[in-house]
């Protein structure tokens, strides 16, 4: 501890003068005789009058003149006091010089310092303290970016409303998808104008018998209705997704015009049906919540009891999955792509299988959606990425050179490590880049950001192949094609099955392949199940395709021999 020096008395002395100048009340010393002796600057600003014109001066001589009866008792009763007990205490409204009432509280003490007595006034503004004290009960209620009420208000209008209410009360927890994600991508200054205009969308709705609006911090929000009808309030849910269907505009410096798409997460319970207490009503609504964000967000959920064993599943299920990446127990299984016309294996789609310890072979519809809900998706990607490569490795050293399609969804992209991984394994295995391929879905893609954009071109610019995967199902599929740089577009599923007796779908896929053939990019239908669709799509010009009339997903050592028997059988023809 250093040793403490106490300071000279002169150095004392000034810095006790300059404190006094800084206080924020106006501080003033009387003679004996109630004449002015100092003031402090606080008081020449509050009441207009400078030290220099005040000094030798008589207490209130300033205002003399003009003194109102009541001020002039007030003087009378001062002086009074003060000759009597030395000490004068009063709150009481005065102008300045500048015409201004204020609201004050006065002191006035006696003091002596060898035998000679000064008075020591203290004017503080009541009106600052006022607005200082609104502003702290608005730092505890509100929240400082929106303006809405936090969620202590909201708890305590809820129990209020729930005290006095025999109608039906509806409670919704809502939440921004992806907002982490968002928040890292677009820096804090954007989110918070995000944010601040999700705001302005909900408030522009003008929802019927919302009691209350309130921002919990962050992506975190929450609506209390007061309704006759449950499906009054499930109509304005309704709107408020639609209200996400339209993209947010970001104009800064760093966003440029980019468009920000918001998606939400909504969990709804009601009053008297799923709890009379409110605490267990907004318990319920956060599982409801809860529930959507492990589908994958972007939907609503009004609470029943099922969603009770559904998260307890849930929370099952994550802790089987982190230990499924951490043991390696993802493979991938590989389905052939072909050659429409010569029928020849062009490559291979991975498709993620799950080793289940005790539940055998897991397909991705048992496990995907939980993967990205809790963030898992990089660690998928690079426990099949590191398998793949080994793959593409073997069948270069057998003398296949077919490539290998790996899925991956947009928050993979996103990550800052997903570049390095994907480059890193190139080198190591010493794959060439063309041998990789990357499917994105349109789907994954909704939730776009520009850094999956720039991530794409890094890819493509390490020589990297990316298709653009389900075709068709998503919002802007057109705006994609244009937006992003991809080799192939792989025809959903959807539109093939039927495309043999649906006359819809097959002007579909023929609009799909003009517009591919126009942009220069090749085409993969997927889904191919009869020898009636293939011949059909290779009538109409599509060159690639995939599906189980070919051959199902299959581990590696069945795909490895379908490629021998097409080498065999390609040198017995020759
Ligand atoms: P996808 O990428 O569109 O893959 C095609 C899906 O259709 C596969 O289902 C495949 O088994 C199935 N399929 C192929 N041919 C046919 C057919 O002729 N008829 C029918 N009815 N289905 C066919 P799978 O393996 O269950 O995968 C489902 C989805 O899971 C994939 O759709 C993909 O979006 C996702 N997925 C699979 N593996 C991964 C992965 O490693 N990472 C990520 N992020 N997603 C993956
Ligand atoms: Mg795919
Ligand atoms: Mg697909």
């Amino acid at each position: 501890m250093t040793a403490f020096t106490p300071m000279p008395l002169a150095d004392k002395h000034q810095l006790l003068v300059e404190l006094c100048e800084q206080f924020e009340d106006a501080i003033f010393i009387l003679d004996k005789n109630l004449r002015y002796l100092s003031v402090n600057a606080t008081y020449e600003l509050m009441l207009g009058y400078t030290e220099a014109f005040l000094l030798g001066r008589p207490l209130g001589v300033y205002a003399a003149d003009f003194l109102s009866e009541e001020e002039q008792a007030v003087l009378k009763n001062l002086t009074n006091s003060l000759d009597s007990t030395g000490f004068y205490e009063s709150d009481f409204s005065m102008a300045n010089r500048y015409g201004q009432t204020l609201d004050c509280h006065i002191t006035y003490r006696r003091i002596y310092l060898d035998d000679t007595a000064y008075y020591v006034g203290k004017i503080r503004n009541m009106s600052i303290v006022a607005k200082n004290k609104k502003k702290l009960v608005h730092l505890l209620n509100y929240d400082q970016l929106t303006g809405l009420p936090n969620r202590k208000v909201f708890l305590s209008q809820t129990s209020e409303l729930l005290l006095d209410s025999y109608q039906e009360v509806i409670i919704v927890r809502l939440n921004i998808d992806g907002y982490r994600n968002l928040a890292i991508l677009l820096g804090p200054d954007c989110i918070n104008t995000l944010v601040e205009n999700f705001v302005l969308r909900i408030k522009a709705l003008e929802l019927d018998d919302l009691r209350c609006f309130s921002h919990f911090g962050g992506d975190d929000f929450a609506l209390l209705f007061e309704c006759k009808d449950a499906n009054m309030v499930r109509h304005q849910l309704d709107s408020l997704m639609q209200m996400c269907e339209r993209p947010f505009f970001l104009n800064n410096n760093s966003t440029k015009g980019s468009e920000v798409y918001c998606h939400i997460s909504v969990g709804v319970s009601y009053f008297p049906k799923n709890d009379n207490e409110f605490i267990g009503l907004l318990t319920k609504a956060e599982k409801a919540l809860n529930y959507v964000k492990q589908h994958g967000g972007d939907d609503v959920c009004w609470y029943q009891k099922s969603i009770n064993e559904f998260n307890a599943h849930h929370i099952q299920l994550e802790s089987e999955l982190r230990t499924a990446t951490s043991e390696g127990q993802f493979i991938p299984y590989f389905q052939p792509k072909f050659a429409l016309d010569t029928g020849e294996i062009t490559g291979f789609e991975a498709l993620v299988r799950w080793q289940h310890p005790t539940r055998g072979l897991l397909q991705p519809i048992d496990f995907i959606d939980a993967i990205i809900a809790h963030k898992l998706s990089l660690e998928l990607f690079s426990q099949m990425a590191i398998q793949i490569a080994e793959q593409l490795s073997v069948w270069q050293t057998l003398g296949f050179n077919q490539h290998i399609c790996i899925n991956a969804d947009a928050a993979e992209f996103s990550h800052p490590d997903f570049f390095d991984l994907v480059s890193n394994l190139l080198v190591q295995y010493k794959i060439a880049a063309h041998q990789l391929h990357i499917e994105v879905t349109e789907s994954s893609l909704i939730k776009r950001h520009s850094n999956v954009k720039k991530q794409l071109n890094l890819l493509k610019e390490l020589g990297i192949c990316l298709a653009l995967d389900d075709f068709g199902t998503g919002y802007a599929s057109l705006s994609y094609l244009q937006e992003y740089p991809f080799d192939f577009i792989k025809i959903d599923k959807s539109f093939i099955s039927k495309i043999t007796g649906d006359r819809t779908q097959h002007a579909i896929v023929k609009a799909i392949l003009q517009l591919a053939q126009a942009l220069d990019m090749q085409v993969i239908a997927e889904g191919i199940e009869n020898e009636q669709q293939r011949d059909l799509l290779l009538t109409m010009g599509c060159q690639y395709g995939q599906g189980y009339w070919f051959g199902k997903p299959m581990p590696a050592e069945v795909a490895t021999d379908m490629l021998m028997q097409q080498h065999l059988s390609k040198n017995k023809d020759c």
